[in-house]
Formats: structure tokens, C-alpha cells, sequence
């Protein structure tokens, strides 16, 4: 399928690691141009690399999120270098463990504004450019939002804000034919994940635990199958789509709990 996608532009938060590396390189596959927009450096620097070695071109923009001003001036920038921009991916974030028992007001407010507010400046400040394009917005949220995790107040929280704005957005959007959808990934590895099953006494077997839960295939949602929904959802060929969360989980949040194949 043609998902028509060549030379469209894209600003993906978090670009340069995990989800989000795997939706900058399906975005290349498809011929399109990534902005990377987040704070990791090196990887940064080496996917910049990569692209433009396999004769991609793409922008990486350093940055800790949130800070409108960056996200501001990352839209002015995209669209000064490639002259217009096609959509944007609301993905950074982290899991960062901050509890009702085990947290504190100050560190469940924290945890909102990192994970939450960038949502926001970003597709404020892409807005005045999606309308000429008619762009599409993707939010990155989490199953958390829907099934809780314990002990992660904050981030569940924005992660359910995003759904909320999800739908929030395509409803004041769509009136300038943007679309704007969510994707729910639920068990994924990533260098994030990589690093939280590894704080675990005995990590090979909590993993083993967690990915016999997950009823497709009994095994964790690759990057690249985050991306595959995503790139789609940000194509013209999901143009009657919108106000959508799509769970790429492997069946974990939906599925009756009787199936246990
Ligand atoms: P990851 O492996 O940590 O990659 C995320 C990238 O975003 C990293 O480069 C990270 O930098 C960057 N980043 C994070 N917060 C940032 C901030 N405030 N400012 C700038 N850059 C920032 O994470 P991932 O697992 O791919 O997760 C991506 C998204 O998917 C997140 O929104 C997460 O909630 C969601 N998600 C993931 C899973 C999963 O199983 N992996 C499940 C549900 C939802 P650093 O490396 O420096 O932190």
C-alpha cells in the first residue's frame, strides 16, 4: 500500500530511542522526512546519521521536554528548512514510578508536566501549519490509562489526559480536516523497558511472566509494529479515521481473560 507519505513532513518527539526511533524509521521507509525532537544526544546524532547515510533527510532537534519555547521554535525551524509540516507524533515520555503511597505531591506534580504538558505546546504551536495541510496528530499514550499499574500515579494520569485530548482535539480539529488519533502500545521493549524488567531480582522470569499474559503470539508489541499503526494513522490513507485510540497490544487489554491459549 502507498500510504502517498514521500517528502511529508513530521516532528516526532522522543525520536531517537525506542517507539520512537522505530516511527522515524518506518517514516524514512515511507520516503517521508522525521524531525527528532528530544534530549538523547548520541542516539540523536547517530540516527541523524544513519538517515542521511541511506539517503534520507531529517532534522534533529536537542531538547528536554516540556518547554513550549523549544517546541515553538522546532515548528518554526521544521518548517523554515523543509517548508511546511504534515503532522506530529506526541510520544516522549517516562515511567517514572511516582506512587499515591510511595510519592509526594511535588513528585506527582513533576511527573504530570514531563509527561503531559509537551502534548500540548507541540500541537499548539504545529496548529497554524497542520491547517494548511490538513495534518494529522498521533499521541503515544499507554494501556496504563485504561488498566492502571499501581504505583504510577503521575504518569498514568498523563497518559490518560492524552486519550482524553485525543478525542478532544479531533472534535475542535476536525472543522480544518485534521485528524488526530491515539495509539495505546501496552508491553514493548524498548532501552525504557529494557531498563525497568532489568531492575527486577530475577528479570527473565518476570518477563517470561508478563509476556504470557499477552495473548497474540506470547510476546511483547515490537517498535516497529507501534510504528507500522502509527505511520498509518499520520497517512492520508487512514483519512476518515480520527478521534481513535488503536491498542496495538497483542490483544492485553481487550481480550477475555478466559483465552489462554
Ligand atoms: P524510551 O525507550 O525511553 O525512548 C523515549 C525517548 O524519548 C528517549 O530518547 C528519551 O530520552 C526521550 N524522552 C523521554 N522523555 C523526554 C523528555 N521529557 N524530553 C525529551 N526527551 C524525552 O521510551 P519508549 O518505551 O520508547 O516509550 C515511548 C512512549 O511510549 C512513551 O510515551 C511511553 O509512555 C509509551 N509507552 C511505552 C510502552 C513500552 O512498553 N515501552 C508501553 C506503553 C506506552 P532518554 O533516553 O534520555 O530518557
Amino acid at each position: 500500500m502507498d500510504l502517498h507519505l514521500k517528502n511529508k513532513v513530521f516532528i516526532v518527539t522522543g525520536g531517537a530511542k525506542g517507539i520512537g526511533e522505530g516511527i522515524v524509521l518506518e517514516l524514512v521507509k515511507e520516503g517521508a522526512i522525521p524531525v527528532i525532537l528530544g534530549r538523547s544526544k548520541e542516539a540523536g546524532i547517530d540516527i541523524e546519521k544513519k538517515i542521511k547515510e541511506g539517503g534520507g533527510k531529517c532534522l534533529n532537534i536537542m531538547a528536554e521536554l516540556p518547554n513550549p519555547e523549544i517546541c515553538k521554535e522546532a515548528v518554526q525551524k521544521t518548517v523554515d528548512t523543509f517548508g511546511a509540516l504534515h503532522g506530529i507524533v506526541n510520544n516522549a515520555g517516562v515511567n517514572d514510578g511516582v506512587g499515591l503511597d510511595s510519592g509526594s505531591p511535588e513528585a506527582f506534580k513533576k511527573s504530570v508536566i514531563t509527561n503531559l504538558l509537551h502534548y500540548y505546546d507541540l500541537a499548539h504551536y504545529a496548529l497554524p501549519h497542520l491547517k494548511k495541510t490538513k495534518g494529522s496528530i498521533v499521541n503515544i499514550s499507554s494501556k496504563t490509562a485504561i488498566t492502571g499499574q499501581g504505583g504510577t500515579s503521575g504518569y498514568a494520569a498523563s497518559k490518560g489526559a492524552q486519550l482524553a485530548l485525543t478525542r478532544e482535539w479531533a472534535v475542535e480539529l476536525a472543522q480544518y480536516g485534521i485528524r488526530v488519533n491515539a495509539v495505546v502500545p501496552a508491553e514493548v521493549m524498548t532501552p525504557q523497558y529494557e531498563r525497568w524488567i532489568n531492575s527486577f531480582d530475577d528479570s527473565e522470569r518476570s518477563l517470561a511472566q508478563i509476556t504470557d499474559r499477552i495473548p497474540l503470539e506470547k510476546r511483547m508489541t515490537t517498535s516497529e509494529e507501534i510504528a507500522a499503526a502509527t505511520v498509518f494513522l499520520l497517512s492520508s490513507r487512514s483519512s476518515h479515521t480520527t478521534g481513535q485510540w488503536l491498542f496495538v497490544d497483542g490483544g492485553y487489554v481487550h481480550f477475555d481473560r478466559a483465552y489462554n491459549r
